[in-house]
């Protein structure tokens, strides 16, 4: 019989708040599909297992050709949409074999087209509405969709897509000037429609068209600056955890950590777990963040370390033994608080899990 090895640290991913958060973005855009955006091996949590938990979304999203096919090697066979296309005639091949659906953005992307087998792709013509990264201006736009529109590759009518640059802020003039331009530019198209993020589907009920692109929604997390995913109905899905591996007492005026960064003014219990930022735990937090110690809140003693964390459990009392679980965030500890103390957004903590902390789902 083999001992299986706990590892130092988790990401546990729970499968209920992934589909409770589905649901809750079906409750704020009654009319629209949801594509479900999984790029950057959703956003942390874990590509196939989030895939798989999320089998009622009507699509995936992801960013690249090879995310969508490891998504097909898993079995799963959900329309995919690449949200960046194809860049050379090697992806399109790929991705038509695959099924999948292509946004179409640039002029280079139309002409690669050109080459594909009959009814190989559906696609979404992105219009660039103001955020200035990808998609065709105005001009450029009319005229690819007369040409794919000509194309035998292309199923169906051609669809139309665009991204928001500011959903999140709270004024709406930015957002509707976008919403604007999409509308007055897809007049009269016999396609769907793709507009919001998750901000969008938050701020703007006019961006929940045919189709919504949530991603950070359904892992709970708010986008919106000093909201929580509790405040939109939403349950956060990981608990990142780690465990206390030593307890020591430090007198006044002694230094913890590198650069003797934070100094005792006490007699403190200073308990050291096992995590930091070798596992995207980040270094930016500071030497003070909150952490969950067995549920209870402490804050850090001094700095990040690649492996580990000084924690101040003084104010928990002698209860605090090593093996305790600690939680960097979760259900307890938003990652939203985090990522704010840090002075980052919690999409950058939740794609910096490193590949050493083990995933597990519940
Ligand atoms: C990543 C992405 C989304 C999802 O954004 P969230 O803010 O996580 O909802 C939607 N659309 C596009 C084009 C994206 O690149």
């Amino acid at each position: 019989m083999s001992d299986a090895i706990r590892p130092m640290v988790c990401a546990t991913i729970d499968t209920d708040a992934l589909r409770n958060n589905l649901r809750a973005v079906r409750r704020m855009a009654p009319r629209s599909r949801v594509m479900a955006v999984v790029k950057a091996n959703a956003y942390g949590h874990g590509l196939v297992a989030v895939a798989r938990a999320l089998d009622e979304a009507d699509a995936f999203a992801v960013a690249r050709v090879e995310e969508g096919l490891a998504l097909r090697q898993a079995g799963i066979d959900r329309p995919v949409v690449l949200l960046e296309g194809v860049f050379d005639a090697a992806q399109l091949r790929a991705a038509a074999q695959a099924g999948f659906e292509l946004v179409v953005h640039s002029p280079e992307q139309v002409a690669l087209l050109g080459g594909a087998p009959e009814a190989a792709f559906r696609v979404w013509l992105k219009l660039d509405t103001g955020m200035n990264r990808l998609g065709l201006r105005e001009a450029d736009f009319a005229a690819a969709r007369a040409a794919l529109g000509g194309m035998r590759c292309v199923r169906g009518p051609v669809n139309a897509f665009t991204h928001l640059a500011c959903a999140d802020d709270p004024s709406p003039q930015a957002t509707n000037r976008q919403l604007d331009r999409f509308a007055a530019a897809t007049a009269g198209f016999a396609g769907e429609r793709s507009v919001a993020n998750s901000a969008g589907l938050l701020n703007h009920p006019r961006a929940c068209t045919d189709w919504v692109r949530p991603g950070l929604l359904l892992y709970g997390v708010s986008p919106l600056p000093n909201r929580r995913g509790a405040d939109h109905g939403l349950r956060p899905v990981m608990r990142l955890e780690s465990r206390i591996i030593a307890l020591k007492w430090v007198a006044p005026g002694e230094r913890v950590g590198y650069g003797g960064a934070w100094t005792a003014s006490r007699p403190t219990r200073l308990a050291i777990a096992a995590v930091g930022y070798g596992d995207g735990y980040p270094r930016s937090v500071g030497i003070d963040a909150d952490v969950l110690v067995d549920g209870r809140r402490a804050p850090l003693a001094g700095r990040v370390s690649m492996d580990m964390i000084g924690i101040d459990v003084t104010e928990l009392g002698e209860r605090v033994a090593v093996g305790d679980p600690v939680e960097l965030w979760g259900e307890g500890l938003g990652v939203e608080e985090v990522a704010a103390r840090a002075g980052a957004i919690p999409y950058e903590l939740l794609c910096g899990i490193s590949q050493r902390v083990a995933a597990r789902t519940r």
